[in-house]
């Protein structure tokens, strides 16, 4: 018997229901493609669908997305406008770089603040420094405005050095002057009653002791008897004609210079008490019967050398405008072996060096 096959209507039936689930399916699919590519993110944050949406549409990655919302979360830095502030940064412009730093810094109240400023490009340059910090963003603009011809690298690490203040004006006190990267200037005072602890005298083969004992800290003088041994091998001789100095004594030589060249050239010229790095223990003026030049085989050889021995030129003429102070070529400060090398390749001022290298690291590693 021919037994004439039955047509399965039950699959005919599936194969129909499915086709109508893909086609009601796709524009779906679609549409919200991204919560379907990242469906695990979305189940797992229900709650913040809305604010993972922005984040997608601000163009975040998937693991970026995921990682600025638990940091949202943790830092409970999520609120009712989070998702707005993210479309609207978005749709002012900015990039993600700069959304995230501001959706991590800012509080409400400086996000709505910054949405009411027009769209710069600039900010987006500040935001990416390590040493950006927003609270003091209206001082970089201004010191933008005014000196136009440095980058926004030059403006960010110039207002960290509080360079836009008036000398000895805001300064602060340093709490470690006993470190011996410690960087003092005009903005950075020394404790009054500091006295470094480790002063030793300094032999008379290498120092003039002629107007009294002088003294520096034991281990930048260990390193300064090295330094003069290899340097008298080379045939090139230079001596300590000034080192450590008290406040008091600071105070004594601030005082005879104001009253001799008024007090504008004083304090391009001369330390106030409190603000010298020979209060330090950790400078040295150098001289060889006449003081030391640029142009002299003693500059020369310190140019080469003196990294190695522990010690920095501190005060050369290009940064006259950063370190406060007129170029002091018979001028040097210890600041150990490795930031001495360091900061001598990279040929920077200590000023620079120690904002952007020294002190920033402190800063983050807290
Ligand atoms: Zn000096």
């Amino acid at each position: 018997m021919n037994k004439r096959k039955k047509p399965n209507y039950k699959l005919r039936r599936d194969i129909a229901k499915a086709m109508l689930v893909v086609i009601i399916l796709i524009p779906i699919l679609i549409i919200n493609k991204t919560k379907i590519f990242n469906f695990p993110l979305y189940i797992s944050n229900i709650k913040y669908s809305g604010i993972i949406d922005s984040l997608f549409e601000a163009n975040y990655k998937y693991s970026e997305a995921k990682n600025t919302l638990n940091y949202l979360k943790e830092n409970k830095k999520i609120s009712d406008d989070t998702k707005d502030y993210i479309l609207k940064l978005n749709s002012k412009g900015y990039n993600k770089t700069t959304i995230d730093y501001l959706l991590r810094n800012l509080s409400d109240g400086e996000l709505t603040e910054f949405l009411s400023k027009k769209y710069n490009k600039d900010y987006e340059e500040y935001i990416k420094l390590d040493l950006f910090d927003y609270s003091k963003f209206d001082r970089y603009l201004t010191y933008q405005k005014e000196n136009k011809n440095l980058s926004i690298d030059d403006i960010v690490t110039r207002i960290e050095l509080n360079l836009d203040k008036t000398y000895y004006e805001d300064s602060i006190e340093i709490k470690n002057p006993n470190d011996i990267t410690i960087l003092t200037n005009k903005y950075l005072e020394i404790p009054d009653d500091y006295e470094p602890k480790d002063l030793v005298d300094m032999s008379d083969d290498y120092a003039n002791n002629m107007y009294g004992q002088l003294r520096l800290r034991k281990e930048a003088y260990e390193k300064f008897v090295e330094m003069c041994n290899a340097s008298r091998e080379d045939g090139v001789k230079f001596y300590a004609e000034s080192a450590y100095r008290s406040y008091n004594h600071q105070n004594i030589i601030y005082k005879n210079y104001v009253h001799e060249n008024g007090q504008e050239k004083a304090d391009k010229y001369a330390a106030k008490p409190g603000f010298s790095e020979h209060e330090l223990g950790l400078a040295i003026d150098l001289a060889n019967i006449w003081t030391i030049t640029t142009k002299g085989e003693e500059y020369a050889w310190l140019s080469k050398n003196a990294h190695k021995y522990g010690y920095i030129i501190r005060y050369k003429e290009e940064w006259e405008d950063i370190t406060g102070y007129a170029a002091e070529s018979w001028h040097i400060r210890y600041v150990g072996v490795e930031t001495a090398t360091k900061v001598r390749n990279k040929n920077i001022p200590y000023e620079e060096y120690y904002i952007k290298y020294i002190a920033n690291k402190k800063k983050t590693n807290k």
